[in-house]
């Protein structure tokens, strides 16, 4: 199969053969000729899938071939991201796509001044990539009008609910042409999202290119157990040792990384960080400068974890595990791309036992546990496996009191015996968080 027997038309396929991209992914297979039809589209692709091409070849011809001249202050298709990195990631492919194609196409995003974005859209813009929230600013605004607007497409629409987008989302909605093309695309799909997308969208092509929130295959992947406080301690060890080159690490909180990149550079290591209180120039600085190598370690928390292609990344670090353990599979998914294989290992200590759980059974493995020697916990991290079951170990009986001259007559257990309660106790793990439509905190 190739892009031109998906019906693409040449100045695609000359951008495409410039970009070395020879046959098209699973899920462009299947996507390119379903929009190009005009189909809703209900997409779950693993991350570094293609999905990005997948919607945005299509909609570019369709801007191409179809359609009146954008007017001022209009665009014509409607791109939505969770975060202003994978927006300027997604128009940066859709600059490549479209080369060869007479289309204006431009991104907005908050942490920057609004100004600049105003001018630009007065000419109109045929496709448009915003993050709801200075989408929604530039609309209130009149800045930018949705009445010829064909499609939207919502790229990592799981995120966007579970970073608090929804009430942004609704707003967006209700100011955009009831008849549209509407195309969802998210690595992984939860409950509500479905729900969502019931909503939305109008008969919708389902594709599935892999199975439900599973990892992908190329990223092979292990926990190497640690006490918490030693956590820092053994990450410059395992970095000396393993003479890891270019590594990406999450971090739970801004502290968290604050606190890594400080240790880091305290020790000479080329290290830097991004989470949501940095200016987006400093984060986009941060994150070219690891994607051209100039930064040996960039130490994220989960706002760096979608939808970023990063060429070749061999490594990805969790200090932390993630609170919700879907974002487990968007943090490894940064490794391992287009084919390429990559690692993942995750510094577990005993107080993530239960979201290590939740990782096990969403992504239907046990990892594997690599003990470093001298790195072994005191706290020893209990066992878990995919049943989304922490195995506790039976308790060792008490030895009986002896109080006073008087002997206890209590049952002795003799060290034969096996006690009462030898059955492991087996208790259920607390739930994978739901992805919440409600709104809530916006950068994590
Ligand atoms: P995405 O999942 O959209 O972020 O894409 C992941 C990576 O795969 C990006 O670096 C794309 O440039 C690359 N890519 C997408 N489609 C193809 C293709 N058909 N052939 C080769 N590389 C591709």
């Amino acid at each position: 199969m190739t892009f031109a027997t998906l019906g693409l038309i040449e100045p695609l396929q000359r951008a495409l053969e410039t970009l070395g991209y020879q046959t098209p992914t699973p899920v462009q297979a299947q996507a390119i000729p379903a929009v190009l039809a005009g189909r809703d589209l209900m997409a779950a692709a693993q991350t570094g899938t293609g999905k990005t091409a997948g919607f945005a070849l299509p909609l570019l011809q369709l801007l191409a071939m179809e359609g009146p001249k954008v007017a001022s202050n209009s665009v014509r298709a409607l791109v939505l991201c969770p975060t202003r990195e994978l927006a300027e990631q997604v128009h940066a492919n859709i600059v490549e796509y479209g080369e060869h194609l007479p289309l204006s196409t431009y991104a907005v995003y908050g942490g920057v001044s609004i100004n600049p974005q105003m001018m630009k859209l007065r000419k109109g813009v045929d496709l448009l990539v915003a993050t709801p929230g200075r989408l929604l600013d530039l609309y209130r605004q009149n800045a930018v009008k949705f009445s010829q607007l064909q499609t939207l497409v919502l790229d990592e629409a799981d995120r966007m609910l579970d970073l608090g987008f929804s009430e942004e989302l609704r707003d967006i909605y209700a100011a955009l042409p009831k008849k549209r093309q509407t195309l969802l695309f998210s690595a992984t799909f939860s409950d509500s999202i479905r729900l969502l997308a019931g909503q939305m969208l109008n008969d919708p092509l389902s594709i599935e290119v892999s199975p439900r929130n599973v990892a992908a295959s190329s990223v092979q992947q292990w926990i190497v157990p640690v006490d918490k406080k030693r956590k820092a301690e053994l990450f410059c060890h395992l970095l000396k040792k393993q003479r890891w080159k270019q590594v990406l690490v999450f971090a739970k909180t801004r502290n968290g990384v604050d606190a890594l990149v400080e240790k880091l550079q305290g020790l000479g290591i080329n290290a830097d960080g991004i989470h949501g209180d940095k200016p987006q120039a400093t984060r986009q600085r941060a994150l070219d400068r690891f994607k051209a190598s100039e930064v040996q370690i960039l130490v994220a928390t989960d706002v760096a974890a979608r939808g970023l292609d990063i060429d070749d990344l061999p490594l990805v670090v969790n200090f932390d595990l993630p609170i919700v353990a879907e974002d487990y599979i968007h943090r490894i998914g940064r490794t391992g791309r287009a084919g390429a294989t990559g690692e993942a290992i995750s510094l577990v200590c005993a107080d993530e036992v239960q979201l290590l759980s939740a990782i096990e059974t969403l992504t239907r493995q046990t990892l594997k546990r690599v003990d470093e020697p001298d790195f072994v916990p005191d706290h020893r991290v209990p066992d878990t496996d995919a049943s989304g079951q922490v195995v506790k170990k039976p308790k060792k009986p008490k030895k009986p009191k002896v109080s006073g001259s008087k002997k206890n007559l209590g049952k002795w257990v003799d060290s034969g015996d096996s006690p009462v309660d030898a059955t492991p106790v087996v208790k259920p793990v607390r739930k994978v968080p739901v992805f919440n439509t409600g709104p809530r905190k916006r950068k994590p």
